[in-house]
């Protein structure tokens, strides 16, 4: 033990804010904006805007490995290898899952990023609103409890955040999917727009549209005023893009909280768990573990935000027990760990497509097009609860003949031939959290920094298999209607995990008695810890959930510091 007793001061802030992610970016944004001392805690290396990303100018054969990746790092890797991004170009930030253990109760692949700027670097940028639909879902259909928020609680805070993000996308005037504060969308190609206006022309209820996406097509001046410019399409934005072209903590939160002067960033900072003081009744600051040294430290500030990711949130709030809180922080309702949800990505569907011979795309695009959700919107019409959204991509064929040798052989390489069109979807379920959903703490095993090793233990139900299965049908029947051929439906059965949403343990809600967190993200029981991450999410609904998160972030600051200005906090 080190440094306990010594120049507390130095060790005391305003706002301690764990995890430099894409929520623990908008926490520290949006405190040192507003004028507090805020300490960043990160326990993965940092990683600093263009300097840190060691392969974002590479040409393909600059490679060892053309930019796949070898047998031997994917048995080394046997989780986050399965992660799609996982290539040769972004696996170091990846973590190694050799030495950060995990315990499968079930089958869970767990895809982690530990460095400055988390996920952030590497997410698929997709990014829809909820609607009323969704926050209204566990109450209307009977799972889950009420979420103790509504759509005109957090819209005008999905407006903040998508003005300073950059999101391009179209008003597509859907109440079950919202319009934001849109940056111009990119184009579509022919085939999305043909199955777009084939399914508006015969499904009252169901659209496609383009797939909103947190790319400057057209930056605005606050773009620039980040050091962020137009997004160029080279889609490789999971090296770190040179140009900021899309959101990341790293271009984006926290360089201009840096420019305050109010922020302090510790890379290499384990949060072992949270510090609660019975006689003063909260929480007075966080115990830190050095990822290198493992010398322990700790930290002092009015208010705690939890944004360390949705299952290491949950382990630092089990963790963080004393003889008030004994089975984890704020759990007086006993749910903390419970309800864990996910989105079930396991079906697919591919088709091909025979007409638009004579048009093709041209360069790339960052994004694909989306089918929001049309499954038991407005009334349960289903033998399954809730429903599934889907991605919709195309592209056409294309190849070469590699026969020859010599001149011919490159004359038949620079001659692509252009085949028919492809198109495929995947979908994206809402899962059902349940009380046997959880993550425990081992009692025994520890990790390197001394953190118990967390149990997960989620898996698929019935209600699973039956949205699988009629996503298979409602899906083959309007390929087939719109004239697609060859159409191929898939089942990954993959594990909960990959789809990299993991969500709840710490979940909202109005009442104390079933929840840990209140409508503003505050504990209900320790006033002056939030949790904004994944963690604190009631229901999953189908959106990617990361625009959500920024959502709830910033209002919970913007609520924070009101509570801390008038003396409550
Ligand atoms: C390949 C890929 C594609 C994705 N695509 C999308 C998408 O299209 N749309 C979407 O909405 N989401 C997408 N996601 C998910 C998205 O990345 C996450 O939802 C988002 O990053 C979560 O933000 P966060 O702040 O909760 O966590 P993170 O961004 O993971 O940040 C958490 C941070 O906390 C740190 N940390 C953890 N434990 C501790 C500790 N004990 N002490 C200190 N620090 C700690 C971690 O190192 C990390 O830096 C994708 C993710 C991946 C990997
Ligand atoms: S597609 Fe856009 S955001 Fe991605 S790397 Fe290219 S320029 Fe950057």
């Amino acid at each position: 033990m080190a440094n306990i007793n010594t120049g507390a001061q130095d060790r005391t802030f305003d706002a301690i804010v764990i995890g430099s992610g894409i929520s623990g970016g908008w926490a520290a944004k949006e405190f040192t904006e507003k004028g507090l001392k805020t300490l960043v805690l990160e326990r993965g290396r940092d990683v600093k805007h263009l300097k840190d990303y060691p392969t974002t100018n590479m040409y393909p054969w600059e490679f060892k490995h053309r930019g796949q990746i070898p047998e031997a790092i994917k048995e080394e890797a046997p989780v986050v290898s399965r992660c799609y991004a996982f290539k040769e170009d972004a696996m170091h930030f990846f973590v190694k899952d050799k030495e950060h253990p995990y315990e499968q109760d079930k089958p869970f692949d767990w895809i982690r990023g530990y460095q400055v700027g988390g996920k952030s670097l590497l997410w698929a940028r997709q990014t829809q609103r909820w609607s009323d639909y969704d926050f209204e879902g566990p109450a209307r259909d009977g799972f889950a409890v009420d979420w103790p928020i509504r759509y005109a609680d957090i819209a005008p805070w999905y407006s903040y955040v998508e003005k300073f993000v950059g999101i391009s996308g179209n008003k597509d005037g859907l109440d079950n999917l919202p319009d934001g504060e849109f940056l111009p969308a990119m184009e579509m190609t022919a085939v999305e727009k043909y199955f777009q206006g084939f399914v508006s022309k015969n499904y009252k209820d169901r659209n496609v549209i383009y797939g909103r996406c947190a790319h400057l097509s057209e930056p605005q001046p606050i773009h620039i005023e980040q050091g962020r410019v137009k997004c160029q399409k080279r889609n490789l934005c999971q090296r770190g893009c040179p140009f900021g072209g899309y959101f990341s903590s790293n271009s984006s939160t926290l360089p201009w909280a840096e420019k305050t002067g109010n922020l302090t960033l510790r890379p290499d900072a384990v949060v072992h768990s949270i510090i609660y003081d019975e006689q003063k009744g909260k929480a007075t600051g966080v115990r830190v573990v050095d990822a290198k040294t493992k010398e322990t430290t700790e930290y002092y500030a009015r208010v705690i935000f939890v944004n360390a990711a949705a299952i290491n949130s949950n382990l630092i709030l089990l963790n963080s027990t004393s003889s008030r809180f004994p089975q984890g922080l704020g759990n007086d309702s006993g749910v903390l760990g419970k309800y864990f949800a996910f989105h079930n990505y396991r079906a697919t569907i591919y088709a091909d497509y025979d007409g638009f011979m004579d048009v093709t795309t041209e360069g790339r695009r960052p994004t694909s097009a989306y089918i929001p959700r049309f499954r038991n919107v407005k009334k349960q019409e289903t033998d399954f609860l809730r429903g599934y959204a889907a991605g919709f991509d195309t592209g056409r064929r294309k190849w070469n003949s590699q026969d020859g040798v010599g001149t011919s052989l490159k004359d038949q390489l620079f001659n692509e031939e252009m085949g028919n069109w492809y198109v495929g979807s995947h979908m994206m379920g809402e899962t059902i959290p349940k009380e046997i959903s959880q993550l425990t703490l081992d009692k025994a095993k520890k990790d390197e920094w001394g953190m118990p090793v967390i149990h997960i233990n989620l898996g698929y139900d019935d209600n699973d298999e039956k949205m699988i299965k009629d996503f298979h049908e409602q899906m083959t029947e309007m390929y087939t209607k719109a004239g697609f051929t060859n159409i191929r439906t898939g089942d990954s059965k993959q594990a909960p995990g990959l789809d990299i949403h993991e969500m709840g343990g710490a979940r909202m809600g109005k009442d104390p008695k079933t929840s840990v967190l209140n409508k503003w993200n505050q504990m209900h029981d320790v006033k002056n810890v939030f949790v904004t991450d994944g963690a604190c999410m009631t229901s999953t609904s189908t959106q990617n959930p990361s625009l959500t998160y920024m959502a709830l972030t910033a209002r919970a600051v913007d609520y924070a510091v009101g509570q801390m200005k008038r003396g409550d906090l």
